[in-house]
Order: C-alpha cells, then structure tokens, then sequence
C-alpha cells in the first residue's frame, strides 16, 4: 500500500507541483491550503506523513505542529522560508522531524521524505541509528562511531555525511550536497563538497582503513559498505 502524504501549503502553484511529483513517486496526497484544514485532516488520520509550510493563514504552520503534537507523532516535515534559521530551531524543537528550505528542489524533498519515513517505519522511531558498514551515526546525541570509537567531527562535516547516510547507496551529486547540506542561500563553489569530502575520508576512511565514501567520476559521491 502506497504511503499518504498531507501537504499543507497556501501557495497552489507550489503545493500542486509537488503533488504532481509526489504522486509520480507513487504516493498518495491530499492537499490543504491553510492551517486549520491542515490539522483537521492531519488528525483525522490515515497519513503517513505531513508536509508542513510555516507561514500559513488562519493557523501558522507552528501552531498547527503543536497543536498536532499533542495527539499524534505522525513524521512532520517543516517547509520553511529562506533563512529563517529561527523558524528551524524552533521547529524541530516543537517536534517536527526534519524541514526543508524553499525553494527547494524536488530530489532532495523526495530523499528527505524517504529517509524520515525509513525512520520512522524501524521499531523505536526516531532512535535507529544511519550506519554503514563498522560506522554509525546516532543523530540524537550528534555522535560517530566507528567500531565504537568515537570520531569527532565538525558541524558541517556531520551534516554531510548525515545526508550521505540517508541516501546511503544512492549517487548524489555536488549540486545536491551543496544544497542539502549548505542551502540554497549559499554562495560559493561546488568544490567545497570536495573538500569536505576530503576531511570525512581523511577522518573515517583512511584513519580507519575503510572504503565507504566513494567518488563516481562525473557524477558525484556515494556512501556505501564495499
Ligand atoms: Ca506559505
């Protein structure tokens, strides 16, 4: 049986693009345009997860997250406005799972909904751990292990290699590393996925004798057990 998604958006050009794609992947969607009509079918049930957009009328899309919270755990994927560092704070501490910057592209809210409903779908939800051969990651507690020794990393590093987990055996291009992990705001060059790959097999590849984070020429880079 196919996944339902409620997508909960005030603007219908966007909200009907990413149904479109939505269903293209095989999942079912409901759609409601303001905040109240989006925490009315939210608690009806039926869905496996909720697209949520911040700036809502009626009921802002916090509200509706905490209104929610109350009554149900269901994955809730924020989508906030640019910059709004303060909206994804204060969003994942009132309980949303993960969120994503607008705009956004189609691939990375597809990879983002698939990893939080892999999630979510492992017994004991949010605490199952993204690993890959002898390396694990516990994001709760912000930690990597390999072999159960702890490896430091810094903050960026451990948001490349999170989404290098997530999509774990799927090629990923510089483009979409550098949105997902950098943002779309961020002005620069793909090359600093490079160097950021470099540090991770600097500090988990080569310090560990592994071959997880592997470069398709042309493509960009994938982790995976070889
Ligand atoms: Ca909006």
């Amino acid at each position: 049986m196919s996944d339902r998604i409620l997508l909960v958006e005030d603007e219908e050009k966007l909200a009907r693009m990413v149904e479109m794609e939505l269903k293209y992947e095989g999942y079912e969607v409901e759609k409601a345009f303001d905040g109240r009509r989006g925490l009315e079918l939210a608690l009806s049930g039926g869905f496996s997860l909720v697209l949520l957009d911040i700036m809502l009328p009626q009921l802002s899309g916090m509200e509706v997250l905490r209104r929610l919270r109350r009554e149900s755990q269901i994955p809730v994927i924020m989508l906030t406005a640019r910059d709004s560092v303060v909206d994804k704070v204060a969003g994942l501490d009132s309980g949303a799972d993960d969120y994503i910057t607008k705009p956004f592209a189609i691939e990375e809210l597809l990879a983002r909904i698939r990893a939080t409903l892999r999630n979510k779908s492992g017994q004991g939800g949010q605490d199952v751990p993204l690993s890959v051969g002898p390396l694990v990651m516990d994001v709760e507690r912000h930690q990597v292990t390999v072999r159960g020794i702890n490896v430091e990393l810094t903050k960026k590093e451990f948001d490349l290699l999170r989404h290098l987990l997530e999509n774990k055996g799927r090629v990923l291009s510089r483009e979409a590393l550098l949105d997902a992990v950098w943002g779309f705001d961020f002005v620069g060059e793909t090359n600093s996925v490079d160097v950021y790959i470099r540090f991770l097999r600097s500090k988990l590849d080569d310090a560990f004798g592994l071959k997880l984070i592997h470069t398709v020429r042309g493509v960009g880079y994938v982790i995976k057990e070889d």
